[in-house]
């Protein structure tokens, strides 16, 4: 019997360096974890693959999504639509897979509310010095993008209290450690290994 998977929530601050950890975390294409690919409005970045990184709509395709009731959060952030369409997590979930969702504190929030048992990760820069550094040293987006971040970051930080599990990412490879031993950690409570080891658990018990 499979055990449902595990439905994370993965937030930072722009500039934590999220995209990296669960890159790196994900690099082998593990079977048994996927990122969800979000629906966006905003422009696609240099580099970036409709349908990898983000599926790309227009304003009223989004508006038209919302309508149609097909997102299990979505969100305003930096002045574009973000969301989570509902029909891609619940078909892994059930397949046993753990969803990691890249989501703001928004989303996050929505998200717990459906589902409290969605476990939620925060990832903290070690200082804002270094936040700015990474954010300057990123190149990617204009001077005036990168102010707007870092304002948005401070709001972004305030609601690191809202999640289950804080990562502090200094060190990138303890940063990775860290990342997998919570996906590790969840893979063994009681309700997950209740159904992966039924048949273990069965036989253990028969007279
Ligand atoms: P970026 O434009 O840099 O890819 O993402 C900006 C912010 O939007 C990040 O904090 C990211 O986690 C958040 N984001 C990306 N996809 C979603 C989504 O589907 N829902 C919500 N609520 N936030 C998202």
């Amino acid at each position: 019997m499979t055990a449902r998977g595990n439905l994370f929530i993965i937030s930072a601050p722009s500039g934590a360096g999220k995209s990296s950890l669960l890159s790196a975390i994900l690099q082998d294409k593990p079977a048994d974890m996927k990122v969800s690919v979000s629906h966006t409005t905003r422009q696609p970045r240099v580099g970036e693959v409709d349908g990898e990184h983000y599926h790309f709509v227009s304003v009223d395709e989004f508006k038209a999504l919302i309508e149609e009731n097909a997102f299990f959060e979505w969100a305003e952030v930096f002045g574009n639509y973000y969301g989570t369409s509902k029909a891609a997590i619940e078909v892994m979930l059930e397949k046993g897979i753990d969803v990691f969702l890249d989501i703001d504190w928004q989303g996050a929030q929505q998200v717990k509310e459906m589902m409290p048992e969605a476990i939620g990760v925060f990832i903290l820069p070690p200082s804002k010095a270094e936040l700015e550094r990474r954010l300057t040293g990123r190149g990617q987006d204009s001077a005036e993008v990168i102010a707007g971040r870092m304002a948005q970051a401070t709001s972004e930080i305030s609601h690191y209290d809202e999640y289950d599990f804080i990562i502090v990412n200094d060190d990138f490879e303890q940063a990775q450690v860290d990342l997998k031993a919570i996906i590790r950690s969840q893979r063994l409570t009681r309700a997950s290994q209740i159904h992966a080891q039924n048949d273990m658990l069965n036989d253990l018990l028969a007279d």
